[in-house]
């Protein structure tokens, strides 16, 4: 027997009321704040991600899913969302619109993970993107969106914690200041930290291990080393959110998983969890669409993983209203009322009611079953006198109450909800 692969799961429909909920909810957020849909391809050319993710990064050197196709193009599933819609903003000269051109995306997301609870090989990612515009402001809109986008599908018990990371010019000094820190101590640190001391200084800020750690906290701070603009950058951003009254927290050992990210970077995360838990996350971006051939133009985004707020909506047995049913489920006894059920079924839905016909012998009893499992509201049943009359015994599947409906009633009074 085969299995679905591991680190990737199937959506079975009793699951389906959360997913369409949560995009429901993202659909909504996006009208509210204007952003457009943008769809683009499951897979791209694995340059766009090595190049803008950054060589050095955990995706880039051991996450990605890298075939190369029958004409010998190097190809790479989607690990992320963001390039893919810088890709499309400037191929589709979407640059020559007025900017900041927002956009936003559900997709399926790619990485060779290990997998464990919340963290799978294949995850769904709802995201939005404002590119061409460096203004704080837009900066705070972007927090506040994403933050109104947990409180509306009524998730609680969530922190939002910001930091800067500064640009190419006050970086540099930075991680010199982080690899002086850490430099006299590399003994005591994992083997993945003595690696990013080597290639991705800033990503030993955010370690788990217990090692670790107090070189992390005891670190210096980027917010220490920002150059005026991005200082002013960020005090504006802080104004701003102060101004719209979001609950953050600075947390200076915040920085992303992807190189590309510059000045503001954000995360939303249960306040008991660590950042393992993370639900989303995003930040700016402005050297990004320069990189991938496009003009000096910045940018800003966001990302939440479906999966981990699907199972915060469970955990918190948030109410999730269940999927339409079929309003009908017609039985039929016999052979003659089998062909009447056909074109009564047929009729309803060409009336736009959802009517699920019954199939094979079964007895009566075993159809009234198979209804009740379906969660339809009625059953028609049709039998030899039913034929006879033009009419079917239409039976309430929550009170049991049968009455006798002509065939031309029946439409108009499934099509009423009451
Ligand atoms: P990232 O692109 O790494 O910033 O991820 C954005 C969000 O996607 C995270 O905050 C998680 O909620 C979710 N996410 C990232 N990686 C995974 C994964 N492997 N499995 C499930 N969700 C993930």
């Amino acid at each position: 027997m085969y299995k679905a692969p591991r680190g990737t799961s199937d959506i079975l429909p009793g699951e389906q009321r959360y997913w369409r909920y949560v995009e429901q909810k993202a659909a909504v957020l996006c009208q509210l704040y204007g952003y457009q849909r943008l769809d683009t391809p499951v897979f791209e050319d694995v340059g766009l991600f090595t190049r803008s993710i950054g060589e050095s990064t955990d995706i880039v050197t051991k996450e990605m899913y890298i075939f190369n196709d029958r004409s010998g193009n190097t190809l790479a599933l989607r690990p992320e969302g963001t390039a893919p819609v810088c890709r499309a903003y400037l191929e589709h000269g979407l640059d020559n619109l007025p900017q900041p051109v927002k956009l936003y995306y559900l997709a399926a997301i790619f990485r060779y993970e290990r997998p464990q609870a919340g963290r799978y090989r294949q995850h769904y990612q709802f995201g939005f993107e404002a590119i061409g515009e460096a203004d704080p402001a837009l900066d705070a809109e972007v927090i506040q969106m994403a933050w109104q986008f947990f409180q509306s599908l009524g998730i609680t018990g969530l922190a939002l914690y910001l930091n800067s990371i500064g640009c190419k010019a006050c970086r540099p000094l930075y991680l010199e200041g982080l690899k002086r820190h850490y430099s006299g101590h590399l003994a005591g640190l994992c083997p993945d930290c003595r690696l990013r001391f080597e290639r991705n200084p800033l990503r030993l800020l955010d370690c788990k291990k217990p090692a670790c750690y107090g070189m992390a906290e005891a670190a210096p701070r980027s917010l220490d080393y920002l150059c005026p603009q991005c200082e002013e950058h960020f005090e504006a951003v802080q104004a701003y959110l102060n101004a719209s009254k979001l609950p953050f927290e600075l947390n200076h050992r915040l920085v992303r998983g992807l190189d590309y990210y510059t000045r503001t970077v954000f995360e939303v995360q249960p306040s008991q969890g660590g950042a393992q838990s993370a639900l989303g996350g995003g930040g700016r971006y402005d050297d990004l669409i320069e990189e991938l051939g496009g003009r000096p133009t910045p940018a800003i985004g966001f990302a939440a993983g479906m999966e981990r707020v699907v199972l915060s909506l469970k955990q918190q047995k948030v109410p999730v209203s269940n999927l339409p049913c079929p309003r009908v489920f017609v039985a039929y006894v016999g052979r003659e009322a089998k062909l009447e059920a056909v074109k009564i079924a047929a009729a309803l839905r060409r009336d736009g009611v959802s009517a699920i016909m019954a199939t094979g012998d079964r007895s009566l009893k075993a159809q009234l079953r198979q209804a009740n499992s379906l969660n339809a509201d009625y059953t028609a049943i049709i039998g030899e006198e039913e034929v006879k009359r033009q009419a079917v015994t239409l039976r309430n599947m929550i009170t049991g109450e049968q009455q006798s409906v002509s065939l031309a009633q029946l439409q108009e009074l499934l099509l009423v909800r009451e």
